[in-house]
């Protein structure tokens, strides 16, 4: 018999979910700050709802007969109760019940975003994961057309702030629900008297859904779909006012468009301006951000009816992006590395007294921890990004002492006391100077 112990097999991560680490998790974390800004300029607030739904939010909220409800879902059945649950797909949905059910627009229309994982059971590829990241922006109770501007307009800048150049907007206006409907009719009419040429897909959908039938991408359909009824010849004087002002808007901030009639988004509860940004630097998945106007959803979740519009960035293909463009810098910094090579175990623990310190006065500080050379924890602390070194040793904890080690630039090193070591370094640091030690000038 083997008695020898066998080794574990290494597990490995869901397909399609990925992990994010080094420079690329470093970048996330300097992009989420980024955003921060960019979302607090405009007045847009943090909500966060959970990850796990009730399924029937999703069937309900996105509709049963689009691509997410009918196979991207990530659904089971709780084995301890027996609730059908879904990992969240898109944000909106767990957003607008969350709204409904905590009465939030009771004092007025609401700004809010939110940021994390949504998953969707889709073929992995470039740009396309089944766990990825939205950032999801959404005014409640404004009925616009100011505030859908507003929405592409700040989604503009992000872009110029973040040195994309290459991104497109194109938008369209799916009217009304009652335009839609006499839009709908035309289509079943029209795609019935092309029968023979309808694929599968299109079939089931002819009557539950014929306006997806428009955003098929079988080839063989596309001739027949371009001559189909447009929307724009069901349009209202409201609908048509509506997608005209916008438009002035957006000419007003000189922001170029196209309008893009078979724009219709993979989800059911869109009305009115529905816009998307599209580069071409991606590959097949070049949609970075889809967004649109949902006036009926919150009723349909049992709210009062409050208009709404909103959008999501997905941030996988934002990164990619954002990585070609070099406007966010994700290589991991500390400012000070602290190295200590004495001969007493005092110099270990008096190192350990200096790093935390000069990190009570704000200072990101790395201690070197694990021993070793002084020549490999002073590579240690070259990879580390730190500005300075702070060296220890035999001599450094007999004078309660530290030697202060420019690694940047060719300035030379210098013994400071122990107790002037904080001071010493926030000198060196002026960004970190106001709120570190200005004194406020009294009023
Ligand atoms: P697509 O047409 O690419 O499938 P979608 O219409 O399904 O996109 P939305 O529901 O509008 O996408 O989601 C908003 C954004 O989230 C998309 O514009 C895209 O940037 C991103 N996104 C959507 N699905 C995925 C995915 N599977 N993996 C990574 N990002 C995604
Ligand atoms: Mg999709």
């Amino acid at each position: 018999m083997n008695q020898e112990a066998k080794k574990p097999a290494k597990l490995q991560a869901v397909k399609g979910m990925n992990d994010f680490f080094a420079e690329e998790a470093g970048l996330l974390q300097a992009l989420e700050a980024k955003l921060h800004g960019w979302l607090a300029s405009y007045g847009y607030r943090n909500v966060r709802t959970p990850v796990l739904e009730q399924t029937a939010l999703f069937r309900r909220g996105i509709g049963e007969v689009t691509d997410i409800v009918e196979k991207e879902m990530f659904s089971f059945t709780d084995r301890l109760n027996g609730d059908e649950l879904t990992m969240r797909p898109e944000f909106t949905a767990g957003i607008v019940r969350a709204v409904v059910e905590h009465s939030l627009l009771y004092n007025g229309p609401q700004r809010v975003f939110s940021m994390g994982p949504v998953f969707r059971h889709e073929r992995p590829q470039r740009g396309r994961y089944r766990q990825f990241h939205q950032i999801d922006v959404e005014a409640l109770g404004f009925a616009g057309p100011d505030v859908d501007a507003e929405l592409i307009v700040m989604l503009k800048r992000l872009w110029d702030d973040l040195g994309l150049t290459d991104v497109r907007l194109e938008i369209n206006t799916l009217g009304s629900p009652a335009e839609r409907a006499a839009h709908r009719d035309a289509l079943i009419t029209y795609f019935e008297s092309h029968a023979d040429l309808l694929d599968e897909d299109a079939k089931r959908r002819l009557h539950s859904n014929p306006l997806r039938i428009l955003d098929t991408k079988n080839p063989a359909m596309q001739a027949m779909v371009n001559a189909a009824p447009r929307l724009d010849q069901h349009l209202g004087d409201e609908s048509r006012a509506h997608f005209e002002e916008l438009q002035a808007y957006l000419r007003d901030a000189g922001i170029a468009y196209t309008i893009n009639p078979r724009l219709v988004r993979g989800l059911d509860y869109y009305n009115l301006t529905v816009f998307e940004w599209i580069t071409d630097q991606l590959g097949a998945q070049g949609t970075i951000c889809g967004g649109g106007r949902y006036d009926g959803l919150i009723e349909l979740f049992g709210g009062k009816s409050e208009p709404a519009v909103g959008f999501a960035i997905g941030v996988e293909r934002l990164i990619d992006l954002v990585k070609q463009s070099g406007a966010v810098n994700g290589a991991s910094r500390c400012d000070v590395y602290v190295v200590h090579q004495g001969t007493r175990p005092e110099a270990a623990r008096y190192a350990f007294g200096l790093a935390e310190q000069m990190r009570s006065t704000g200072l990101e500080v790395i201690l070197h921890c694990g021993g070793g050379s002084f020549k490999s924890q002073m590579k240690k602390a070259d990879g580390s990004g730190a500005e300075f070194a702070v060296i220890i040793g035999d001599d450094e904890l007999a004078a309660q002492e530290a030697t202060l080690k420019p690694l940047r630039g060719d300035a030379p090193q210098e013994r400071v006391k122990a107790a002037a070591l904080a001071a010493r370094l926030i000198e060196q640091f002026p960004e970190q100077l106001p709120e570190q030690i200005t004194e406020q000038p009294e009023s």
